[in-house]
């Protein structure tokens, strides 16, 4: 079978190409788009998130403002500035990185941040939002997955869709995402019995695991489509590679996404169409 292999990195051009246009149109009407980036501490790996983010600013005409915290921030410190953005009528879209450190609770950060200015999806306003069918802000990754499907024509009605993974910001939001698309839906984890019988019922499999090439051939129904969420470094060689064995896969099914150049540029773009969306709304 010759797969399509999906090229995020077009789809997530296209997407911030279009969002460049929808700010360009807010700012002609008199509303900038402004995101608040907050970084605590200096783990290089968020440093990195976070320069991409505000690059990504910058290519969509979106102004960023960045607060970068050390590492011994006490939590009413980072609430008391969450507080402040909130209230400031110039700033859409709030994004605190995670990790966070030791001495911050990462759920007390979500729950202070104005839904409406929760660019990340992650408040259990937008997470309820989401399982009620709801508008709302949709946590960037997940919300990716789903362009990249629908920009690839997969169509999901009546199909089998099989999550691996089930956390807060990809596994569930990702379950809900292909629900509401009248998919059949499954969500695996570590606790599922025979994974691989589980998810060769897919016609539909997002991987969300961390655990580099684990998705072999057996795991995999002839023709499905196969999104790869995970990235993973391999210590020995430094490169990244996804949740499912790529080459090994990609005779046996329909379409796959690679890692790097799949998942990973969508999320930052949809970061950027979440910023326009709040602001958007807070315009009406
Ligand atoms: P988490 O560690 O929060 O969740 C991993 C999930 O995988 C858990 O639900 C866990 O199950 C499940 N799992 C772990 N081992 C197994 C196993 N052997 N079999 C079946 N399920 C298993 O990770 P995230 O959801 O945050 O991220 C997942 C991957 O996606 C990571 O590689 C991460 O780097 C990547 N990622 C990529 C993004 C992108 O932009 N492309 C953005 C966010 C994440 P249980 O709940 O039972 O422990």
């Amino acid at each position: 079978m010759d797969a399509k292999i999906i090229d995020g990195k077009a789809i997530a051009a296209q997407i911030r190409e279009e969002v460049r246009r929808d700010v360009e149109l807010l700012k002609m009407r008199g509303k900038n788009v402004t995101l608040a980036v907050v970084l605590v501490g200096d783990d290089p790996a968020s440093a990195v998130y976070v320069r991409n983010k505000k690059r990504a600013c910058e290519t969509t005409g979106i102004t960023s403002l960045s607060y970068e915290l050390p590492a011994d921030t006490t939590e009413d410190k980072l609430l008391a500035l969450i507080g402040k953005l909130n209230r400031r009528e110039d700033v859409d879209g709030i994004l605190v990185q995670m990790p966070l450190p030791p001495q911050i609770d990462e759920h007390h950060v979500i729950c202070a941040i104005d839904p409406v200015k929760d660019v990340d999806g992650f408040h259990p306003t937008n997470v309820g939002l989401l399982a009620t069918g709801k508008p709302g802000l949709v946590s960037c990754t997940p919300a990716g997955v789903m362009e990249l499907l629908k920009r690839t024509g997969v169509e999901l009605s009546g199909k089998e869709a099989v999550v691996i993974g089930r956390s807060n910001i990809v596994g569930k939001p990702m379950a809900q995402l292909l629900l509401r698309e009248n998919a059949t839906v499954t969500i695996a984890h570590s606790r599922t019995a025979d994974l691989a019988s589980v998810v060769r019922r897919a016609d539909v499999v997002v991987a969300a695991v961390g655990r580099p090439r684990m998705i072999t051939p057996d795991y995999i129904k002839e023709g499905a489509v196969v999104i790869d969420v995970g990235i993973n470094r391999i210590a020995e060689t430094g490169k990244l590679c996804g949740d499912v064995d790529f080459d090994a896969v990609l005779p046996h099914c329909r379409a796959i996404t690679p890692v790097p150049g799949g998942v990973g540029p969508m999320t930052i773009a949809m970061l950027m169409r979440n910023c326009y969306e709040a602001a958007s709304q807070r315009r009406k």
